[in-house]
């Protein structure tokens, strides 16, 4: 179908509680609430209806995914190509009312901004792209996303591939690599701290900017000597350390760290570097009684389902019982957890318990979210996820 027709959709059926998600708000339909998919082609766009036939809305079905259907509209989408251009036109200007002091933020960010299935992050003059659905994978709807990005007018667009989702997805392999221009590396400034940006290495699209904002709240408050635990490339540590007497960045990736060092040098800073497992120097430090003013907490996602999130917040709490025996008193405990599962209230409850292990009073001074051009959607609860919790702790 080219993009930009007016036909008409195909119909998915929902049960009763798929429809009441989606009249409650929600944009997604699991696989188990869809009754009548047959026939319809992977990554169609589709007309979905209640049991008794009530049209509910247009929206992308996926026949790999558990999630089956992914809202577009509570409209009837008559022309795709308008409704993406559009999308992509909202969501630059969203970031241009949100983003301050930074040239790399994330521009589009799937549900959140109404654009199911496509990332896209600005880093300076590239642009980093990903792709996790089948009906975003299509070629008409690639070429549309494309061409309004260009309207930022990038010296490269990226993509990143992530060969689990494409296979989740059944969609088929396909290398990383450069859609439009040539350039692959860059240098970004945030919060007026430089990084160096590789578009083919890295985690996620190479930077974690939904802490943009912690970054620069962190900093606020940091004095002394700090520990950055989990640093990654030094988001963190980098932006303490004008601040600070002493910073040190743990992380156990060696290429993680390399990027960290060659950060620092681009800020003209001394900062030490530990490859090491987070969990054993944090028990080796405390035992040894080292004494921190400011220690960063940001663990990868230990709750990745529900089933191991038990595990997950005991995690957590080890972590930060580790980290309070290691400040000094007075000092700052800034602690996150990217973990969608693991939510806001759980997340402060198992940092109040860690203070009362250990006896230790703690302030809250800011309970944070992800930076704002990674919007969230109240009707969509999980596209909150990242909490960072800044305490003074006496
Ligand atoms: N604070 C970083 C992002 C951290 S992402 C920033 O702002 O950019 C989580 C990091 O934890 C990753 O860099 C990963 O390499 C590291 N990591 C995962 N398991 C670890 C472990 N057991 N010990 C130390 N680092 C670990």
């Amino acid at each position: 179908m080219p993009s930009g027709s007016s036909v008409e959709l195909p119909k998915v059926k929902v049960s009763r509680q798929g429809a009441n998600r989606l009249r409650a708000g929600h944009v997604w339909v699991y696989r188990s609430d869809v009754i009548s998919p047959d026939g319809v082609a992977p990554g169609s766009l589709v007309s979905v209806n209640d049991e008794r036939g009530r049209f509910l809305g247009s929206a992308w079905y996926s026949s790999a995914s558990q999630i089956a259907i992914r809202m577009l509209s509570r409209e009837l989408v008559d022309n795709l190509d308008e409704l993406l251009r559009r999308r992509v036109k909202e969501a630059i200007t969203y970031r241009e009312l949100v983003v301050r002091d930074s040239d790399a933020y994330r521009i589009v960010f799937s549900e959140a901004d109404f654009l199911p299935g496509l990332i896209v992050d600005r880093y300076n003059d590239l642009l980093s792209l990903q792709i996790l659905t089948q009906a975003m994978d299509s070629e008409a709807v690639r070429a549309t996303v494309l061409s309004e990005l260009k309207s930022l007018n990038p010296v490269s667009i990226v993509e990143r591939i992530d060969p689990k989702i494409r296979e989740l997805e059944q969609l088929p392999a396909r290398p990383s690599g450069v859609l439009e221009g040539e350039k692959t590396s860059t240098v970004f400034t945030m919060n007026g701290v430089k990084f160096h940006f590789d578009a083919l290495q890295g985690q996620k699209t190479g930077a974690f900017l939904d802490q943009r904002e912690n970054y620069a709240a962190a900093a606020h408050y940091a004095h002394g000597e700090a520990l950055d635990v989990f640093c990654y490339q030094g988001g963190f540590a980098l932006h303490l350390a004008p601040r600070c007497a002493r910073v040190t960045g743990v992380d156990s990736s060696r290429p993680a760290l390399e990027v960290a060092d060659r950060n620092a040098v681009l800020n003209g800073q001394d900062i030490e570097w530990i490859e090491a497992n987070a969990f054993d120097l944090l028990h080796d430090y405390a035992a040894a009684g080292r004494q921190y003013d400011v220690i960063v907490l940001d663990p990868p996602a230990f709750a990745k389902s529900k089933k191991n999130l038990v595990t997950a917040l005991r995690g957590y709490k080890e972590l930060n019982i580790r980290a309070l025996k290691m400040l000094r008193p007075g000092g700052i405990l800034v602690s996150c957890s990217c973990s969608y599962h693991v939510n806001p209230a759980d997340f402060l409850a198992l940092v109040t318990e860690a203070g009362q292990d250990v006896h230790r009073n703690i302030r809250l001074l800011e309970y944070r979210f992800q930076a704002k051009d990674h919007p969230i959607l109240l009707d969509v609860p999980e596209t909150a996820y990242l909490k960072c919790a800044i305490c003074l702790v006496s």
